[in-house]
Parts: C-alpha cells; structure tokens; sequence
C-alpha cells in the first residue's frame, strides 16, 4: 500500500469527537454541529451483551429527538428482532445488516431521510466499522467507549490495532480534551 493511501486510511480512522458514552454527549454540541440526523450503532454503543442499556440513554434520546433530531439505528446485525425491539423500545427507527464500513447503508439513510451529509452524525463503538465508513461517507462522526469489555471473537482481534491509530489519534489531538 502506497504511503499516502495508508495516511488517508488512518485519517478517516479519526473521529470528528470522542465520548465515554453516548448519553454524556451534550445536546449543544448536536445544535453546534447543526445535526440533523443521529445515526447510532447498537451492539456496545447502545447496548450491552445482555440486551440491556441505561435510563439515561433512553433519556438522551428522547431529549435529542424532542430537538428536532431524528434518530435511527443503524446496525451491522444480521438478525433483525434485536434491532427491532431495542429501537421501538428506544422510540427510534432502525436499519439492520448495514454492512458498515461499506457505504451504501449510508447512501440509503441518506436517500430515506433526505438530509444533507454535513447534517449527519454517526455514533459507535468501533472504529473500523462506524467511524471508518461514517468518515469516509462524509459526515461527523463520534467513537464511543464499548459498554461491555465481553466482546465476539472478531471485535477482540480488532481492538489492538483500534489502539495503534487511536493512541496517534490523541497524541495528535492532545489529551482527550473533548471526552467526558
Ligand atoms: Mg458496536
């Protein structure tokens, strides 16, 4: 791989922000952002292993869609009852098996809701699904802390190498100023 290739890839590695957990993401900072949309990865981001997620996250959406802001799942998962439950739960619409980093589920969203890419802000977990595909679409995106350390086989492998371009990430950026 050519060396600026790789620069390219490592850089769309970069999130736009990060946070410890998606209900610690201010609401001034969506307004600030002008979002329109909030698309939210579910396993880890929203959930943890079990199923379960926080008061305060059911919260934080209901806040940020009384805003004005519409918020969908948007979900690697090729089961659809999950997804389904946790975004009715949630209040909130879903896409399943999007296939994230690829960039027709976001070419979807896009057509689906009708708002802009600079609008738009992708929350998740993993870099190399949500923040990669997320940047690389074009529109802000936010790496969250994964809820459970409990992880499948493959997320596991991921994990290291998400270190490498995160540690070159902050040395970048500093310390984590924008973290809660
Ligand atoms: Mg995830």
């Amino acid at each position: 791989m050519k060396e600026n290739k790789l620069k390219k890839l490592v850089r769309n590695c970069y999130p736009t922000y990060t946070f410890d957990k998606v209900e610690n993401i201010p609401l001034e900072l969506l307004k600030e952002l002008n979002i329109k949309l909030v698309l939210l990865d579910m396993d880890n981001t929203l959930i943890d292993n079990k199923g379960k997620y926080s008061k305060e996250l059911k919260r934080w959406i209901k806040n940020v869609k009384a805003k004005g802001i519409k918020c969908y799942i948007m979900s690697n998962s090729i089961s659809e009852k999950m997804v389904k439950k946790i975004s009715k739960e949630l209040g909130m619409q879903y896409y399943y098996k999007a296939r994230k980093p690829r960039q027709k589920g976001y070419y979807y969203m896009l057509e689906k809701t009708q708002v802009e890419k600079e609008n738009i802000l992708m929350i998740g977990d993993q870099l190399f699904t949500d923040i990669y595909g997320g940047n690389r679409f074009g529109i802000k995106t936010i790496l969250v802390k994964p809820i459970n350390k409990k992880e499948i086989i493959v997320s596991k492998i991921k994990r290291p190498f998400e270190r490498v371009i995160l540690n070159h990430y902050y040395k970048k950026k500093g310390v984590l100023k924008n973290a809660k």
